[in-house]
């Protein structure tokens, strides 16, 4: 019998273990993945950016865990000699249209308590030479690191200290039976197994709603998988950017816009885009699986949120069929841009939670029902707020509790 298990060996999945085994290093833990190594997909395919908390709601778990987040993953990686950076980065007002949405980008920074700054054209010229814009925002705690690392190491700490991870055993079942919940795998040549549990913590990223359902739980909201696709500027051109370069963001989405980032790898990432996946874990535009599909299309929260935001739908889609029409998009910020200079980049997918009428749930959400824990939504900046996710998780459901929703 385990005291817990973990569902799903992503960056949340393994911050909450090794948060759980340092809490409590007497108990039983475990993690069950199905692929056959750590962090493979949200958290191996994103832009490896180590958020400041900037654009998140005062008082929201995302601004909290974010910005406490940040310290933390620095710490860690400075702590277990993981390659980072802390570069910093500029959000940046391309042109009059956007100086009001970035102050109020601004005041929203620091009423999160940030030590950021409100910069000029002059300014920016010399932190970024090559951007153009007419006022910036320099937020100088941002960084930049390699989760899949953080996520090796995360692994090789919960080893250490007695923690089990099952690789390659994907969940197909969860029972409650007795005084727990016996988790059901299957391997990849078929085998079965099956782990006997107090307590279940389902971090299944792009597939949590669904692990939920195995349980007989609706959490009430769906998965819809946003593909973001990236191009990476040619070796000749990365001088065009010193760091992290961001637009103002749409206040309506939860994404960030199509940004420049100096990856700690040295390579420059640009994008990613926001397009509908035909596939939960669809990293092309060909990935396409029937039941995944059809149950974004069919979802009636899909079906509003489409009705509503048609036309940034319609123009993310042809930014991701059209390069010309994506190098236009970017050329706002950094004229110098040509199509020549991108290459296409690996994709990732967000696993973007959506209530039945429509709202894209924006901030973290956790739910209890019964003795499985629900991570229902972590989007971005979860992989920055890992660690303090974990902590959150740990420090709430140790002791099983009355049932807890945030
Ligand atoms: C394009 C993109 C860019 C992003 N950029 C940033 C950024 O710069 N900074 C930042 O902080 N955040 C960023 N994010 C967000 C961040 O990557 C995610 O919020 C975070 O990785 C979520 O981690 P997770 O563990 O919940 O999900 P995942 O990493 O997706 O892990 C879930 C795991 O569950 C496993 N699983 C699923 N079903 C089963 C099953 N039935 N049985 C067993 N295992 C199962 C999966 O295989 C997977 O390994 C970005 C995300 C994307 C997609």
């Amino acid at each position: 019998m385990y005291d817990v298990v973990i569902v799903g060996g992503g960056i949340v999945g393994l911050a909450t273990a090794h948060a759980w085994i340092q809490r409590e290093p007497r108990q039983r833990v475990a993690v069950v993945e199905k692929e056959p190594r750590v962090g493979e997909h949200q958290t191996g395919h994103n832009s490896g950016v180590i958020h400041s908390g900037i654009y998140y709601k005062p008082g929201s778990l995302k601004a909290r865990l974010a910005r406490e987040g940040n310290r933390r993953m620095v710490a860690f990686c400075r702590k277990h000699g993981i390659a980072h950076e802390v570069c910093g980065k500029v959000i940046v007002a391309a042109d009059e249209s956007e100086r009001a949405g970035l102050l109020r980008l601004y005041q929203r920074g620091l009423d999160n308590g940030l030590q950021i700054r409100l910069i000029g054209q002059d300014e920016l010229r010399e932190l970024e030479p090559h951007v153009r814009g007419v006022a910036a925002i320099h937020v100088p705690m941002t960084g930049i690191v390699n989760y899949r690392q953080v996520c090796e190491a995360l692994a090789d700490d919960i080893r250490q200290a007695g923690g089990e991870i099952w690789l390659g055993q994907e969940v197909v079942g969860l029972v409650e039976r007795g005084d727990g919940v016996v988790v059901q795998t299957r391997g990849d040549r078929g085998q079965t197994a099956e782990y006997h549990a107090r307590l279940v913590v389902n971090c299944g990223g792009l597939f949590s709603d669904r692990i939920a359902r195995l349980g007989g739980v609706d959490t009430g909201v769906r998965i819809v998988p946003f593909r973001g696709e990236y191009y990476e500027l040619s070796e000749e051109r990365r001088h065009l950017v010193r760091n992290l370069i961001y637009p103002v963001p749409d206040p309506n989405f939860p994404f960030l816009g199509v940004h420049f980032t100096r990856m700690i790898d040295g390579r420059v990432d640009v994008g990613p885009n926001a397009v509908l996946a035909f596939r939960r874990e669809g990293y092309t535009k060909w990935d396409v699986n029937v039941r995944d599909l059809g149950e974004s299309l069919t979802f009636p929260g899909f079906r509003r949120l489409a009705r509503k935001y048609w036309r940034q739908g319609v123009a993310e889609m042809i930014r991701s069929y059209s390069k010309r029409a994506f190098v236009r998009n970017v050329q706002r910020l950094m004229p110098e841009i040509t199509e020549d200079d991108l290459r296409p980049a690996p994709a990732g997918v967000r696993a973007q939670a959506l209530t039945r009428d429509g709202q894209l749930v924006d901030d973290f959400a956790v739910i209890r029902q019964g003795r499985v824990v629900h991570v229902c939504n972590a989007p971005s900046p979860a992989a920055t707020a890992s660690l303090c996710i974990g902590e959150y998780i740990a420090s709430e459901y140790v002791a099983p509790a009355v049932s807890h929703a945030i």
